[in-house]
Parts: structure tokens; sequence; C-alpha cells
């Protein structure tokens, strides 16, 4: 109850008086909230693209280098690239940031990433996501901030356990009241000029938003749109505010370039991957599979890629098949929960309770989820280890739904 403020009158207050006078600081519970949750955060959303580390560098060189001009430069900020194709970008409260290898395939240069990055600067120094806490605190979950819940928005996850079940929610995506928006294209523009960019590149991020959320409307609404949704409204706010700033600064598009050029040549294989991700979503195993393999074929170092053909090949009844890809998957991106949790769950599938048994302890080192938990209580449980099954059905009946309810007549039994 500590982050109870006048949510509304703030922010409008804040619109229309000079931006310094109406700072609240940034607490030291936002910094750990944003801490804590960065992690599952990244990891319920694909994990870091450690495939491409000098990417990582420059975002997080051009997100440090905006977060040195904003109203808070000494917040622990940090920018990380998801593996992800969806557009998608968020803020942690205290500056833990994140964006998708997708949306960065839409930008043109290092300005436009800088606008992207601003943006969501702003809204940790704006501290909107406290705000939105504040109004809607529906679950007891600390992290419903950022984020998407696995299961809820991919397809492809959404029958991750395999056997009917969701995982574990680490937070839902935050969407901003439209006067946060606002308030952080205002703030982001200006901390842009500070910088040293291109203010302009707001107004065209917008554009590239308005257009993708309109070309996409029948795909379904991406992550970003829901969170920050544009319009022509804001594209005209944002020409607005160009007027009032000074004309001109940095484009940097040679850097932006070189920097995504690899993530530029794997577009091909991205694009099979989302085929294959798309088919997956509607039980279309065979195609699928086949578009994996062509990801494959394009990139083979992408783990996602091996992780969507073990996914396929367990659909099409192949489990053994499906254990090498998963392996392979894991292999590639080591450090992310996904694999190993897929692979343990096939093994267990298969009755290697022992195989089983190490899989789904080591995601659980990486992500705590409640589908592991549960099934390592059905391990714990078939071997007589009755503590430990009790442990591990009281943390899987915590996450509630199906599993937990699953999780509670166990406790029930033993
Ligand atoms: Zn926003």
């Amino acid at each position: 109850m500590k982050y109870a403020l006048p949510l509304f009158c703030v922010a409008a207050l804040a619109l229309a008086t000079p931006a310094s006078a109406q700072l609240k600081p940034v607490t030291r519970e936002e910094i750990a909230i944003g801490s804590q949750q960065y992690l599952p955060s990244l990891q319920s959303q694909g994990g870091p693209f450690l495939r491409d580390a000098a990417l990582q560098a420059y975002v997080d060189k051009v997100g440090q280098r905006l977060a040195k001009a904003s109203e808070f430069p000494d917040l622990p900020y940090a920018f990380t690239v998801i593996n992800n194709g969806e557009l998608n970008a968020w803020a942690l409260p205290g500056g833990k940031i994140a964006i998708n290898r997708g949306l960065l395939l839409v930008m043109e240069d290092e300005a436009q990433l800088a606008a992207v990055l601003a943006h969501e600067i702003s809204h940790v120094t704006r501290r909107h996501a406290m705000r939105m806490r504040k109004k809607s605190q529906t679950v007891g979950l600390i992290g419903a901030l950022a984020g998407i819940a696995i299961g809820s928005k991919a397809p492809q996850y959404s029958d991750l356990a395999m056997k009917g079940a969701g995982l574990a929610v680490y937070g839902t995506q935050a969407n901003y009241s439209r006067d946060h928006e606002l308030q952080a294209d205002s703030v982001s523009m200006k901390l842009m000029s500070a910088a040293g960019y291109d203010p302009m590149a707001a107004v065209e991020i917008q554009q590239i938003f308005l257009q993708q959320s309109q070309g996409r409307s029948s795909g379904g609404l991406q992550a970003l749109f829901a969170s920050h949704p544009p319009s022509q409204a804001r594209v005209d706010a944002n020409r607005k505010r160009l007027a009032q700033l000074p004309a001109g600064g940095e484009r940097g598009k040679p850097a932006y370039a070189a920097a995504t050029a690899t993530l530029r040549a794997d577009k091909p294989a991205f694009d099979a991957l989302q085929e294959a991700i798309a088919a997956y979503g509607k039980a279309d195993f065979a195609t699928a599979l086949s578009r994996s393999e062509r990801a494959i074929a394009l990139q083979p170092k992408e783990g996602l890629a091996w992780e969507m053909k073990g996914q396929s090949q367990y659909k099409l009844g192949r489990k053994s098949d499906s254990l090498a890809a998963f392996g392979k998957a894991a292999t590639l991106s080591p450090g992310f929960f996904r694999p190993l949790l897929l692979r343990g769950l096939v093994h267990q599938d298969l009755g290697k309770l022992t195989e089983a048994e190490s899989d789904l302890l080591a995601s659980r080192k990486i992500l705590p989820t409640q589908i592991a938990a549960y099934q390592l209580g059905e391990i714990s449980r078939q071997r007589g280890r009755r503590e430990a099954a009790i442990g591990y059905y009281r943390e899987a009946a915590q996450g509630g739904g199906e599993i937990g309810e699953a999780a509670k007549r166990r406790l029930l039994e033993l």
C-alpha cells in the first residue's frame, strides 16, 4: 500500500507543468520489484537473444546513453533484446527494460530505436507501472506489471504442459492509460533531444506502429499495441511537440544497419519460424514441423526453431525424436528454461523419471513454473518421497487453475 498516490491527478498535472516540478523519486521498493521480476519476465517471453551478443551490447549502449540524460540517471538501468518475433517493448519499475528482436526489424535507424527506449525510460521515470498497479491490483502477484504469461498470448505455448494445463503466470502486460502514453511520448521526445538524437524519429515510430497495427489487425493484436496503443492522434501530438524542440540530431543509420545486420540476414529463418508457430497454433503440426525444419535449414543455430520442431514432433507422436530436438534447443539456448522443461515433460511421459527429474530441476533453477513443481511432485510421489512431494504440490497449488486443483487433490490424498 506504499504506492498509494493520487494517480490520475499527478499524471494530468505533470502533463500541464514543467517536467521537473511533478517528479516523485523512484523508490527502493520499485527498484527491488523490477530487479526481481526482470529475469522471469525475460524468460517467460523467449529469453535473452544470446546468439547476437554484439546486438545486445549495442542496444544497451543506446539505452544507457538515453538513461544518462534522463530525469533519473542513477537508476540500475538494463536493456535486453528478447528472442521473440512479436513487436513488443516493455519496462519494469526501476529501469529494467526489454525489446523484442521482432521490433528491431521494423526500425530503420538508431534514432527510432532511441525513440522506443526513451519512451520506456519515461514510463519508468514517471512511475507509470506503479500507478497502474495501484489501479488494477487484481492478482496478488507482485509481477503484474510487465511480461506476458505463457499460454495466454503465444499459441505455440498454450499447451506447453502437453497435458492440457498451463504455466504459472509471472506477470501480465501493463496497460498504460492514454494519459500515461501521452506523457511518455512527451517526456521521451525531450529526452531524445537531450541525448542528441533527432526527435523526429518519435513521429516516425508512431507512424510505423500505426501502420503495423492496422496491417495486423486480422492477425491478432500484438502485445505492444495493447500496452501502448498507437493512433493518428499520437502521431499528430508528436509532430506538434517536435516543432517545440531543436531541429535535427543524430540518426545513426549506419551504426544501426551494422548492429542489426545478422538479425536481418536471419529474417527468412525467423519468418519460417513465425509460420511454424502460426501453423502450430492452428493445430497443423505437419506444417509446423516442415516450417520449423525450413527455419533450421536457414539458421541451424536458432534454438527456438529446434524447440518448435520438437513440439511439432511430439504432437505428431514422434516423442523420442522430440527429445533430440529439445536437447539441441537446450544446448543452443543455454540459460533458457523452456527446452529443459519441455524435454523433462517428454521424458516423464515416456516413463524416464530420472531424466525427467533432472530436466525439470534444471528448468526450475532458471525459472520456477507451476507445471514443473507439479510434475516434480508426481515423480517424488511415485518414488515414495512423501515430504518432497508435499512440498512440490503445495507450491503448485498456489498457482491456482487446473494444475493448482490437481495439486490440491494430491495433497488431500497424501
Ligand atoms: Zn507506452
